[in-house]
């Protein structure tokens, strides 16, 4: 594995190093970056940051946020948004026009150095040109690289990582004060960022964090390094968190950590709670069954539970607490068991089927997505088989598929057997089209039902409709209608299905009996290929 990024413990660095940049390239921003729209903050106390530290009297500075990568990243965002608006700041919608940009950075993507080092290249001559811009680098290649940012982007102002978001305004102010840049990586994280005011992408959903870092090793993973072993937040404070989030206009909530079924289990162990309580549920389905009873929230969903450690009283709570949705994300990664060990995933195929099956027949109408990597290092044409046949069998709802590729500081760079690019490519395309019609099936089974749609606002496509997600997560588009307002719950007769959303319509028809998909063993003796 990686060395680990945080192993020099608490490093403030500032520093005058002034070296040449390289142009690593010149990516485009993706459409998935995130600008943040104006939206009312949720206003909490800036925990553990010195309000002295805040800078007084800016207000007027504005500010941009470019995220890259997972929704473990989305929310911090969303913090580093609401600390910065704590200090006065205000959004702005490009970083040409900002006085702040800040880049949230993602180290697990391919190409994720490449593309980063690309756009800071875009700001050097905004910073040129405008000395004043404070440019912040922040998140997981900023704990990964440290010092490494500013050498190859000078005009750096910021570098922050990601167990220390909160320091945010003390790092600028000292940026400001000593004219250089200021990195700061801690090894442990001090506070959770959820305990930081926010300002929410959209009104009626937030992102609430409920563990941060993860125990396990993937090989693939590059996770445990820069985000160190998994520390839960107490129950009490999550509780506190989603109800004032439901005073605050949110409808619905997902609850995010790399292992959230292993939620707890750090508390358990060092003593700050006694374990399963008299109903003997795991901590994280006691929380589910608390969140079920805070009147107004509507929808509650999670990710990402990790299959080793999934345990029934989850599923039977995602069955029977009402706002608990029927959407369940199992990463299986790979079919193949010799894969499997090779990633230190420490389930195997079938035990993952029976997981599918149980959830199928435990949660009605539940909807199964996953994620799999194509190509890791030794797959044969025999593991990929094996991967097909276990896609095919559990009907995946929903799938996002990945080609491998070297991450630097994996494990798995150092196996043998890597495969070459033409090779991943082919199997790829051979599971996208596996999995696209599976999804294409599956809402197929949604059409001529009625559902529950939670809208989020037009369609990105067409402003004549306006976009909707079901129980299950289902995109649904649906002409304009007085009722479908953004954050409105109402119900839409489905009409038709491709692979990827349903167009339908409102009514005020009653919901149907949620359609799910045959379990893997109905499958199997219904005769589908393996
Ligand atoms: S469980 Fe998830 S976050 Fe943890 S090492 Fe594995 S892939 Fe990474």
């Amino acid at each position: 594995m990686a060395s680990h990024a945080g192993q020099r413990g608490r490093s403030t660095v500032p520093t005058s190093s002034r070296v040449a940049a390289g142009s690593p390239g010149e990516p485009r921003p993706r459409p998935a970056d995130t600008l943040r729209p104006a939206t009312a903050p949720v206003r909490a106390p800036l925990e553990g940051v010195p309000q002295a530290a805040i800078l007084s009297g800016v207000t007027s500075r504005t500010y941009f946020i470019r995220t890259f990568g997972c929704q473990m990243n989305e929310h911090d965002s969303e913090r580093a948004a609401g600390v910065l608006e704590t200090m006065g700041y205000r959004p702005a919608p490009d970083p040409e026009s900002a006085d702040l940009v800040l880049f949230n950075t993602c180290a697990i993507r391919e190409n994720a150095d490449n593309k980063l080092y690309g756009q800071l290249s875009h700001l050097k001559p905004l910073k040129l040109a405008q000395p004043d811009k404070k440019i912040v680098v922040g998140g997981c290649l900023a704990q990964k690289d440290q010092a490494g940012i500013v050498e190859r982007a000078p005009w750096v102002d910021v570098v922050y990582g990601t167990h220390n978001m909160g320091a945010l305004p003390r790092l600028l102010a000292q940026a400001d004060s000593e004219s250089l840049p200021v990195i700061e990586i801690l090894e442990h994280t001090e506070m959770f960022p959820s305990a930081l005011p926010a300002r929410r992408e959209v009104a009626h959903h937030a992102w609430v964090s409920i563990s941060i870092g993860c125990d396990n090793a993937c090989t693939f993973c590059i996770v445990p390094s820069l985000r160190g072993p998994e520390k839960s937040r107490r129950l009490g404070d999550i509780v506190a968190e989603v109800k004032a989030l439901v005073a605050d206009g949110v409808r619905e909530v997902t609850l995010l950590g790399q292992n959230v079924n292993s939620y707890g289990r750090d508390l358990v162990r060092r003593g700050e709670v006694a374990g399963p309580g008299p109903r003997n549920r795991t901590l994280f389905a006691e929380l589910l069954h608390t969140l079920g009873e805070i009147d107004g929230l509507e929808r509650v969903r999670f990710t990402s539970p990790h299959p080793k450690d999934f345990t029934s009283d989850v599923f039977a709570a995602m069955r029977d607490v009402p706002n608990v949705c029927e959407q369940l994300h199992l990463p299986l990664q790979s079919g193949s068991d010799r894969i499997l060990r090779r990633m230190q995933r420490s389930y195997r195929s079938q035990r993952f089927l029976d997981l599918v099956t149980e959830a199928r027949e435990t949660i009605p109408g539940v909807a199964i997505s996953t994620d799999i990597i194509v190509g890791f290092p030794g797959e044969s044409e025999e593991d990929f088989a094996d991967t097909l046949r276990v896609v095919e069998l559990a009907a995946f709802d929903a799938a996002f598929t990945f080609e491998y590729s070297k991450r630097p500081g994996t494990a798995a760079v150092e196996l043998d057997g890597h495969l070459d690019p033409a090779t991943v490519n082919a199997r790829y395309r051979r599971l996208t089209e596996l999995t696209r019609r599976l999804s294409a099936e599956s809402n197929q089974r949604q059409v001529g039902t009625v559902q529950e749609l939670l809208i989020e606002g037009p369609s990105k496509t067409d402003p004549s409709r306006m976009s909707g997600r079901t129980r299950t997560n289902r995109l649904v588009h649906v002409p304009r209608h007085p009722a479908a307002q953004p954050g409105a719950l109402v119900h839409a007769r489905l009409l038709e299905a491709t692979s990827h959303y349903l167009l339908g319509e409102v009514t005020e028809d009653p919901c149907d009996e949620p359609v799910g998909t045959p379990p893997p063993a109905a499958r199997a003796a219904a005769g589908v290929p393996q």
